[in-house]
């Protein structure tokens, strides 16, 4: 009998075809109530779950000794127990490298668009304001020689490095692990956390949600920043505290955020909401056509590995 899947959320077609020849559901295509989840993780092998959802112990235990492989439709995982299935034997599995160029290209889009005030002014001119050409109209900051902060240097952290060279940025960088051999090849330097936040122009964020990241950047980290510093986020809400931000924003510490992701998602603080200098989306880093793609088939391979009793490409060291 063919083994029973569990996809979480509808994912591109891609990836649902290569989980055909099991006995497939896939639950809805809004984030589904949590007691249907618990339902219908009843007795299933694999599940394919998608960062909306929250995979813990009850959700593993209402699996029972069936569950095999948690393959996420991500390449962060902070929404699944890793501990919890470790204790189980379940693999958990990600979708690293697939996504990496296209959230790169979210970061410096909203690095960009915060800021010379991409939204803002697309507001302005919607709402009818534009009236005369302005010399002194919604300027802000140039990018080109001016200085890159990246906190967390692994692929997509890179990935951003590359784009920035090419706009001549100077680059710099923190992480906990050194790495030297990028720092020759893509020209960046390393600079202990509190250096690079009191001096780099911009800076983005590519961290892993882990408890040593957490208010990561909170009111003291605010307050080290240029007044006219930049802060882009593409890696996870609560990295940063909202709250502390969006009184940084307001009080024009510093110049501008571009996020992406939210502290209570898909809940935005009602403050970043309102203001001029807060440019926000939702949560779109990984949303190309081509690498929506490839994290589905990436997930379904993980999980088809896995149920047939080989190595998958993408285990989540434990
Ligand atoms: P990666 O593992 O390649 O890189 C993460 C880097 O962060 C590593 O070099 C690690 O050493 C570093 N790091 C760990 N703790 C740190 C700390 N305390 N301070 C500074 N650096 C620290 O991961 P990646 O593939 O580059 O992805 C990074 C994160 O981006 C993911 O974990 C995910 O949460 C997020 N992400 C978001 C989107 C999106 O749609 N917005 C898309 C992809 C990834």
């Amino acid at each position: 009998m063919a083994e029973k899947v569990l996809v979480t959320r509808e994912i591109p077609e891609a990836g649902l075809r290569l989980l055909e020849e099991f006995d497939t559901t896939v639950l809805s295509e809004e984030p589904p109530e949590r007691g249907r989840l618990l339902e219908a993780a009843r007795g299933v092998e694999g599940v394919l779950s998608v960062l909306t959802e929250r995979i813990d112990a009850e959700f593993m235990d209402a699996a029972a000794d069936n569950l095999k492989v948690i393959a996420n439709y991500a390449v962060g995982y902070d929404n699944i127990d890793v501990e919890a299935a470790k204790e189980r034997g379940i693999v958990v599995t990600n979708t690293p490298v697939v996504l990496d160029e296209t959230t790169a290209d979210t970061a410096f889009l909203l690095l960009l668009a915060a800021a010379r005030r991409l939204g803002e002014a697309e507001r302005f001119l919607r709402a009818g304001k534009y009236t005369a050409w302005g010399p002194k109209l919604l300027l802000g900051p140039e990018v080109w020689n001016k200085r890159l902060g990246i906190i967390g240097f692994g692929r997509i952290g890179q990935s951003l490095a590359r784009r920035a060279k090419g706009f001549d940025m100077d680059l710099f960088y923190y992480d906990p692990f050194r790495n030297e051999s990028a720092e020759r090849e893509l020209g960046v330097k390393y600079l202990e956390f509190e250096e690079l936040l009191s001096t780099c122009d911009f800076i983005s964020l590519h961290t892993p949600l882990i408890p040593e990241t957490r208010h990561l950047i909170s009111k003291a980290e605010l307050d080290r920043m240029k007044p006219k510093a930049v802060l882009v986020n593409t890696s996870r809400g609560p990295v940063v505290d909202e709250a502390a931000l969006a009184d940084a924003l307001e009080n024009r510490s510093i110049f501008a955020a571009g996020l992406d992701v939210f502290e209570n998602e898909p809940e935005v603080h009602p403050k970043l909401l309102e203001l001029e200098n807060a440019l926000i989306v939702p949560h779109i880093g990984s949303a190309s056509f081509e690498a929506r793609d490839r994290m589905a088939t990436t997930a379904a391979e993980n999980l088809r590995a896995v149920l047939k009793g080989e190595e998958p490409p993408n285990p989540v060291d434990l």
